[in-house]
C-alpha cells in the first residue's frame, strides 16, 4: 500500500535545521498521521505521497510549505498588568489570547521590558527551512472513526482527550 489521501502513514522522522541541529523527532521512533487531513505540514506531506513501507526520504521544506514566514506584525507589546498579578511571566512561556478577529492564538513570551511583555505569535519554526530525514514504517487504511475525528487513534482505538 502506498501513501495517498486518507491513508494512515506511520513514519519515523528526525527534523533538523540548516545547521543539522535536531529540532524534533518522532517519539519512540513512530509518528502516525492521516495523509491529506492537514495533520502535518504541506511540504512534508507532498514529499511522502506515493511512498510505501521501508522507503526512506530526505526532504527539505521551505518556510512557505512549512510553518510560514516570520510575521513581524505577530510580535506584540502587552502591558504586564494584562496578566494576573500572581502569575510569573517568564521568557519562553506560552499563553493563549484572542486575536482582534476573535481567533484563539498561542503566543510565546519573547522578552520582558519593564512593565511591557513582548509576545510573539509566530510559530517557533516559522521562517525556518526544515530538513526531514524520514523512514516510512507502514501504511494502512484509516478507520471510519479516525476519518471522523481527523486524526489517528492508537492500536486499541483509544487516545487522549481532544
Ligand atoms: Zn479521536
Amino acid at each position: 500500500m502506498t501513501i495517498a489521501k486518507h491513508k494512515v502513514a506511520i513514519i519515523d522522522y528526525t527534523l533538523m535545521d540548516d545547521e543539522g541541529n535536531t529540532l524534533d523527532q518522532s517519539e519512540n521512533g513512530e509518528f502516525a498521521y492521516i495523509h491529506g487531513a492537514n495533520n502535518i505540514i504541506p511540504g512534508l506531506e507532498k514529499a511522502l505521497e506515493g511512498k510505501t513501507g521501508g522507503d526512506k526520504a530526505k526532504v527539505t521544506v521551505a518556510p512557505a510549505e512549512g510553518y510560514g514566514e516570520l510575521d513581524p506584525n505577530a510580535i506584540q507589546k502587552i502591558p504586564r498588568n494584562m496578566f494576573p498579578e500572581d502569575m510569573e511571566v517568564l521568557p519562553g512561556m506560552q499563553f493563549q489570547a484572542q486575536s482582534p478577529e476573535g481567533a484563539m492564538m498561542v503566543l510565546t513570551v519573547a522578552d520582558i521590558e519593564g512593565d511591557t511583555v513582548i509576545a510573539d505569535a509566530n510559530h517557533a519554526l516559522a521562517g525556518k527551512t526544515l530538513h526531514f530525514d524520514v523512514k516510512v514504517i507502514s501504511v494502512r487504511d484509516a478507520s471510519a472513526e479516525e476519518m471522523e475525528h481527523g486524526h489517528v487513534h492508537g492500536p486499541d482505538g483509544h487516545h487522549e482527550a481532544h
